[in-house]
């Protein structure tokens, strides 16, 4: 039988090398997380196949290319504090972690923050996550390094590019005319300073504002 190892080099040799990512740290990160264990057990064989996957509760999970090609525009390092909204599965945070960052990530539906809680929480990886509305709702105190929107966003929140410490970066998936999103890198100079640049078009789920799910009952 194929180790799951052997399913994970594959699809970074035929899905991210070959679409043109170079960054060592993300292609060794996304070979070391065994990504079946972030989704439902009727969906573990098909957990390498070149597409986003459904999650439970109308969300999915990114197609391995679009985790990558974030993840290479944010180039986390080594130590550095990101702050992910929309955990989702839990995956795209278990490879910044594997990266060596140190990640929070927002989820605002409770059972899916509760679920790829316990997911990073089995595989040790260091990730704090936050049943929290990453809009205007739960803004931590922060700096970060980095903020990683993976929801489609209708438009900035300003406290995104506020928390984030000089040369830190915001990657977010911005919605466009033409229906989908596009990629927008944004680094922070220093202040209000910032360089933008856009790059893929992609299709996210979208960014809702406020948290769905039943408060802990003491
Ligand atoms: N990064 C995820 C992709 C998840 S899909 C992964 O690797 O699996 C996007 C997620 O963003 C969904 O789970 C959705 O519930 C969540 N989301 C949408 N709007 C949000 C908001 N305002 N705050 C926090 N999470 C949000």
């Amino acid at each position: 039988m194929t180790s799951w190892q052997n399913m994970a080099e594959r699809m970074v040799r035929e899905q991210i090398a070959a679409r043109g990512i170079r960054s060592e740290g993300v292609l060794k990160a996304m070979m070391s997380v065994p990504r079946h264990l972030f989704l439902p057990p009727s969906l573990e064989e098909s957990a390498w196949i070149d597409s986003p996957l459904p999650i439970g509760e109308d969300q999915t999970i990114s197609q391995p290319y679009i985790v990558a090609k974030m993840t290479e525009l944010l180039s986390p390092e080594e130590g550095e504090e990101i702050l992910e909204i929309g955990t989702g599965s839990g995956y795209q945070s278990a490879v910044l972690a594997a990266m060596g960052a140190r990640v929070t990530s927002l989820e605002r539906i409770r059972t899916l923050a509760e679920s790829s809680g316990k997911a990073l929480a089995g595989l040790g990886c260091a990730v704090k996550v936050l049943w929290s509305d990453g809009t205007e709702g739960g803004r931590p105190e922060g700096p970060f390094h980095g903020v990683l929107v993976t929801a489609a966003a209708p438009e900035l929140e300003e406290w995104w590019s506020e928390v984030l410490l000089p040369g830190g970066r915001l990657v977010v998936p911005l919605s466009v005319a033409s229906g989908g999103q596009r990629m927008l890198l944004r680094v922070k100079i220093r202040g209000k300073n910032y360089d933008d640049t856009w790059h893929d078009y992609c299709r996210f789920v979208p960014l809702l504002k406020g948290r769905r799910g039943q408060e802990t009952e003491e």
